[in-house]
């Protein structure tokens, strides 16, 4: 089932996630919701705070479903290896229309539970560590706009406001 995506703004967006405690078959639909919603935006990513649930759950696909393969599901993931630098443009379902550069370490290995509660580890390089490092950033209630210093956040910011003022955000 497509979910409905929030926006910046909304509560759940902006608070840490909590563990799941046990891949029931709940978890099991929360995971394919999130792929078939991700697919449906579309986007690269999806985390579950974007859709309303507060858990620690993510999925990426930079192929975008293309390539049956690239599809990754992380459950209660962490870090192991981050380095490097990129500088790139980023976006967010939950920020539509806005666009800004993040700076994020180039190479990120991040582990977690897959569907069925298997572990995994899965490296990023580039636009893959990029995503990856976006959803766990959902994770801990952060969106991309938090992590802009000065007049790049006061742009994007100001201009939400006015979105949300005019209703249309
Ligand atoms: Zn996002």
């Amino acid at each position: 089932m497509i979910r409905p995506i929030l926006k910046y703004g909304e509560a759940v967006l902006h608070e840490p996630a909590a563990p799941v405690e046990d891949i029931t078959p709940e978890v099991q639909q929360l995971v394919d919701d999130m792929i078939e919603t991700m697919y449906a935006a579309p986007g690269v990513g999806l985390a579950a705070t974007q859709i309303g649930v507060p858990l620690r759950v993510f999925v990426v696909d930079i192929s975008v479903g293309r390539r049956p393969e690239d599809l990754i599901v992380m459950i209660n993931p962490e870090f192991l290896e981050r380095d490097g630098l990129q500088v790139e443009e980023e976006g967010c379902l939950s920020v539509p229309g806005f666009n800004a550069t993040v700076p994020r370490p180039a190479r990120a290995v991040v582990r977690g539970l897959d569907r069925e509660g298997q572990m995994r580890t899965v490296e990023g390089i580039g636009l893959l560590a990029r995503a990856l490092q976006h959803e766990m950033d959902h994770l801990d209630g952060v969106v991309f706009v938090d992590r802009l210093r000065g007049i790049k956040r006061d742009l994007i910011v100001r201009r939400l406001q006015k979105l949300k003022r005019a209703g249309r955000w």
